[in-house]
């Protein structure tokens, strides 16, 4: 990793934007875990990012993008290389309109329910499903978020990306591999921003079935706690959450991580947990599923940093 001053002298010139070093992880997580990664940075535009990772490549500096750290489990020991945020990425513009539907330019940093809120003061349906989803719409189109039948790609045109390369283009959004949560956009490719087609509705219904959507979350799931969200995916036949209470994981508790008594599917930090704590406790309730329905689960979660 480039030392500050080695950073200063590289990217004085060609690169504009906030540069935060041994930048604690915890603070950027929804779960208040993660070791500090090397560098965080927030670049204000679309060319000092392809500028700093053009450099970050020739010099062997591993690299990703990192949105509102709502799905991500950051491992105790932090993050080798730096971790690019996209929050200097904030605009929605309506581009057109129709007399059923409105086309809209929105940046990866805008945090998902800005983007619901947008739609829902405009009378735009089709994002209604997707209200209570933490995160940013960078972080929801890589992988697929979705909730009540809706999913994020369902009212997308295309996403402009930036590969690894510094090669911004942009990509039709039927040819990106979108599955239930996952795409084919790799690793290491920035997603910059998104156009997406919504259908016109009156406001009053499209804010009605947000309202209705959102208490129904509220009810069901331990949102104003720290969580992932869902650990596992949904297997075919019963859901995650249903086969790990079935299993008596409800309530299981490894140092300061808890299965939810709430929903058996989000593992919450009750204070002072860690990495390993959710680790471990992944591993000892995916045991026991195992063991009561012979399913094996998979995770949905991700997970990032020095093993
Ligand atoms: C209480 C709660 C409820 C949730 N409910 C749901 C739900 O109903 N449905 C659902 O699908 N999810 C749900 N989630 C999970 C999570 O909020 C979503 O997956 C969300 O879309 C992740 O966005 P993020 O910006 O936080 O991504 P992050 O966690 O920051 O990143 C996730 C992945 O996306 C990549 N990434 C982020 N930004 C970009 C970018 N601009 N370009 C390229 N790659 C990028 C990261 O490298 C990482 O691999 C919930 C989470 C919580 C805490």
């Amino acid at each position: 990793m480039l030392s500050r001053q080695e950073w200063q002298d590289t990217f004085k010139d060609i690169y504009q934007g906030e540069v935060q070093f041994d930048a604690p992880m915890k603070d950027h997580t929804n779960l208040s875990i993660g070791g500090p990664a090397d560098a965080l940075v927030s670049p204000d535009d679309p060319l000092s990012i392809r500028n700093m990772i053009i450099v970050l490549r020739k010099k062997g500096i591993p690299f990703l993008p990192f949105g509102g750290g709502t799905n991500t489990l950051v491992l105790d020991k932090g993050i080798e290389g730096v971790v690019i945020s996209l929050k200097a990425f904030k605009r929605i513009e309506v581009l057109k309109e129709g007399n059923d539907y409105a086309e809209l330019f929105v940046e990866a940093g805008v945090p998902l329910q800005r983007l619901v809120n947008f739609c829902r003061e405009n009378g735009y349906s089709g994002v209604e499903g997707l209200t209570g989803i933490p995160g940013t719409t960078g972080g929801a189109i890589l992988g697929n978020a979705g909730s009540f039948g809706y999913e994020i790609k369902d009212v997308l045109v295309s996403v402009a990306i930036m590969d690894s390369n510094g090669r911004l283009d942009r990509f039709k959004a039927k040819g990106l591999g979108f599955g239930y949560r996952k795409s084919d956009i790799s690793g290491n490719d920035i997603v910059l921003s998104a156009n997406l087609r919504l259908k016109r509705d009156e406001k009053e219904k499209v804010s009605f079935r947000t309202e209705n959507f959102f208490m129904e979350k509220k009810q069901k799931q331990p949102i104003s706690e720290k969580s992932l969200g869902c650990v596992f995916k949904n297997p075919e036949g019963e859901p995650a959450g249903k086969l790990i209470d079935m299993a008596g994981c409800k309530g299981m508790r490894i140092g300061g991580i808890e299965v939810s008594t709430v929903h058996a599917n989000f593992f919450v930090n009750k204070g002072g947990g860690t990495a390993s704590d959710y680790l471990n406790l992944m591993n000892k309730v995916s045991t026991a599923v195992n063991r009561k329905s012979g399913i094996i689960l998979e995770p949905e979660i991700r997970v990032i940093g020095r093993d």
